[in-house]
């Protein structure tokens, strides 16, 4: 069978949650091994690969009231913990022998790399794995915004969006067995029915801006490779 990728260069978002496994907190270190094994598997078909990590294993803003902390301060704290997951990432990929490089759009120096567009782009054409942090930066965004953001900045054919399901259902699968999966779908059908995939505003920026999403679970091992070549179950938004 084939195996030619279908597109040249792809921001990857990841959930901080993806990265948890079976556990409800952190990282779980054969998940990252595993998660990292795929991504390499991707960057070996020749695709060069950008990544958007999440927070969510750690912290997010929106939780920041729970523990007295204000909003935008915990926003912080979530673009933060995004930082802290790209580092375990790149731990994980250099394992694999991937080279790697963390961009962070909070500077921080002494720890990786700022986000400089022109850089980023440089990193990619030489075939490194590119992990950006720190979200968009900004507070009152998600992850999500910033997977759109830069997929458009840096030119990317298409964001692929992993989830915990292999697609878009007309129902949450797991409370509806009979829920179907849509092949595809238009930004304005995830909008008007106000479908739980990513955040309005990471949807209407990739409408806006012309980026498709393919959705897809990175559970099992092996699936980005599959998606990138056309052989696993998803949904695209386009
Ligand atoms: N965040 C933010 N601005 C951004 C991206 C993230 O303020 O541009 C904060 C926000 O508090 C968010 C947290 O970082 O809850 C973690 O990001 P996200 O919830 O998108 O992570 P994921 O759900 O993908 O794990």
């Amino acid at each position: 069978m084939a195996q030619e990728p279908r597109f040249r260069r792809v921001l990857l978002k990841i959930s901080g949650e993806a990265l948890m496994g079976a556990e409800d907190f952190g990282i779980a270190p054969a998940t990252m091994r595993r998660i990292a094994g795929d991504i390499a598997e991707g960057r070996a078909l020749g695709v060069e690969v950008a990544i958007v990590i999440g927070g969510g294993n750690i912290f997010r803003g929106v939780n920041s009231s729970k523990i007295g902390v204000q909003r935008v301060a915990g926003d912080h704290m979530g673009m933060l913990a995004t930082v802290i997951n790209a580092l375990a990432l790149r731990s994980a990929l250099e394992h694999t022998g991937v080279e790697v490089r963390v961009q962070s759009a909070i500077p921080m120096h002494t720890v990786c790399e700022q986000f400089i567009r022109e850089r980023a782009e440089r990193h990619l054409r030489r075939g490194r794995v590119l992990v950006l942090a720190g979200g968009t930066g900004n507070p009152y965004y998600t992850t999500d915004s910033a997977a759109v953001l830069r997929a458009s900045e840096l030119g990317c054919d298409i964001v692929f969006k992993a989830t915990k399901v292999d697609g878009v259902y007309s129902a949450d699968p797991e409370q509806t067995p009979d829920a179907q999966r849509y092949d595809t779908l238009t930004y304005k059908q995830v909008l008007e029915r106000d479908l739980k995939v990513m955040d309005a505003t990471a949807v209407a920026q990739a409408r806006d801006n012309g980026i498709p999403i393919l959705v897809f679970s990175l559970h099992n091992a092996g699936s980005f490779a599959r998606a990138l070549t056309g052989r696993e179950a998803s949904t695209v938004i386009r």
